[in-house]
């Protein structure tokens, strides 16, 4: 049996892998999955968005849905609606921080967290063998418009957030939405907290014109340049589909989301001690540091959003989060949510007076490097045996591939690539002295290992 589902959701070439057809025999295999039920769709605006939408309404209705249609609206926005509105399910067409020419499915469980990978199997059994549910003629239903989505999605959002105390600083926020769903949303939010508000690439436009979808800091010169020229306080980018959120402080820095998420991680850890925070094995130690600090308890995953969710459910935790800018809060709903992050950033800023540089800057520095190797796929395990041994006796976590942490605080990921056949590294160190000599050791070390396995 094939495979439809990878790290998140379906994902393909829109027109090409993802085309009208293929995504009704998907939404009839989700249909069924749901036997017939209710079930929230919505997308995001790319320029195939509303066609593959328009496709998976057919394939849930054919299977005897009651399909509710969000519209064009942010990921979590979505999510919100399916877990509020109570029905079985929702599926969102988004390709998230994908190039424009790329689209999506992406399957919510009804409390609006993506379905887990047993779950995913499931739907592709049903699609591969076809077992479709097809409902008679004459119980076809109706699909109706949902209305008010986007309106009880802020009123959720902003039940978490310090509303008089953040209107009484009345900040200034550019909100860079890379013409992307968020726009719907957060510049909205921010105006109802009293900030003064300025948005970038503000119209929606599927072909991405402005900037790439994904907020790397190489994309984000625009914003930056902004948040100096007009004095902000704080500038926002999210993805696409507005799930993650990558903050400039005001002096026009660019912060990668592991140090903006181990702020959050801090304040709540000092309101609530001895919670579980939830991450990736590959996060950075600054959260590490931090949750030891301020006596939490930290648990990783493997890499990905979805498994971040599902450990959060499973442990009933509240806080977990990504350092691509990903933030999950519970209360609001253990999904990452753009606009709820950038909440919970204000209510920080509001709280303890200081601005987002300063509060950045009292978090521990950490210097990071990423590389390659290059591996063939069918030596990854036992390249990966021999890696454990070298480790032997060392505190690790496996979740993940293979992470081992050194009495200084330097830390080392060795983990086999999903994708492409390599092996990757990721050290950390307080010197960048350090990470260049961790980097240079274990890059030799794997690539004498490969030799070694190659030539047996
Ligand atoms: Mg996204």
């Amino acid at each position: 049996m094939g495979a439809l589902f990878g790290t998140n959701g379906i994902r393909g070439l829109a027109n090409i892998d993802l085309t009208p057809e293929f995504t009704v025999k998907v939404g009839t295999a989700i249909g069924t999955f749901f036997d017939g039920g209710e079930v929230v769709v919505g997308s995001d605006a790319r320029c195939t968005s509303s066609m593959l939408l328009s496709a998976m309404i057919s394939g849930l209705a054919s299977a005897g849905c009651k399909v509710y249609n969000a519209g064009v609206a942010p990921t979590p926005t979505i999510q919100y609606t399916v877990k509020e509105r109570m029905v079985d399910g929702g599926v969102i067409i988004t390709a998230s921080h994908n190039p424009p020419e790329y689209n999506g499915i992406k399957v919510l469980a009804g409390d609006g967290v993506e379905v887990s990978r047993k779950e995913e199997k499931a739907i592709e059994e049903i699609f591969f063998d076809q077992g479709f549910r097809r409902a008679r003629w004459d119980q076809v239903k109706e699909p109706s418009i949902l209305e008010g989505v986007i309106e009880d999605y802020l009123a959720g959002v902003t039940r978490h957030i310090e509303v008089e105390a953040v209107r009484e600083k009345r900040f200034k926020v550019v909100v860079d939405p890379a013409n992307g769903v968020g726009s719907l949303t957060l510049p909205t939010f921010l105006h109802r907290l009293g900030c003064k508000v300025y948005v970038i690439n503000a119209e929606l436009d599927g072909r991405f014109p402005s900037r790439p979808p994904e907020p790397r800091p190489e994309n984000l010169g625009e914003l930056a340049r902004t948040v100096k020229a007009l004095k902000a306080d704080l500038g926002v980018a999210l993805d696409g589909d507005a799930d993650r959120a990558i903050f400039v402080d005001e002096t026009g820095k660019i912060h990668w989301g592991d140090k903006t998420f181990a702020l959050i991680a801090k304040f709540f850890l000092m309101k609530n001690p001895n919670s579980t925070i939830v991450t990736p094995v590959s996060s950075s130690s600054i959260i590490r540091e931090v949750v030891n600090k301020y006596d939490g308890s930290l648990v990783f995953t493997k890499v990905g959003s979805v498994e971040v969710s599902h450990k959060m459910k499973e442990l009933n935790a509240t806080l977990g989060g990504e350092e691509n800018g990903g933030v999950f809060y519970a209360p609001h709903i253990p999904v990452r949510d753009g606009t709820m992050t950038t909440g919970l950033i204000l209510n920080i800023m509001a709280e303890s007076g200081k601005s987002l540089s300063e509060l950045l800057s009292e978090l521990p520095a950490y210097f990071i490097k990423k590389s390659n190797v290059k591996c063939p796929n069918e030596l990854k395990g036992k390249v990966m045996e021999r890696v454990i041994k070298e480790f032997e006796g060392l505190p690790k976590e496996t979740v993940d591939g293979v992470k081992v942490f050194f009495s200084n605080g330097s830390a080392v990921l060795i983990r086999p690539s999903g994708t492409e056949p390599a092996i990757r590294i990721y050290a950390e160190a307080k010197s960048e002295g350090e990470v260049d000599i961790l980097t240079q050791r274990y890059t030799n070390f794997l690539e004498k290992v490969i030799k070694e396995i190659r030539e047996v």
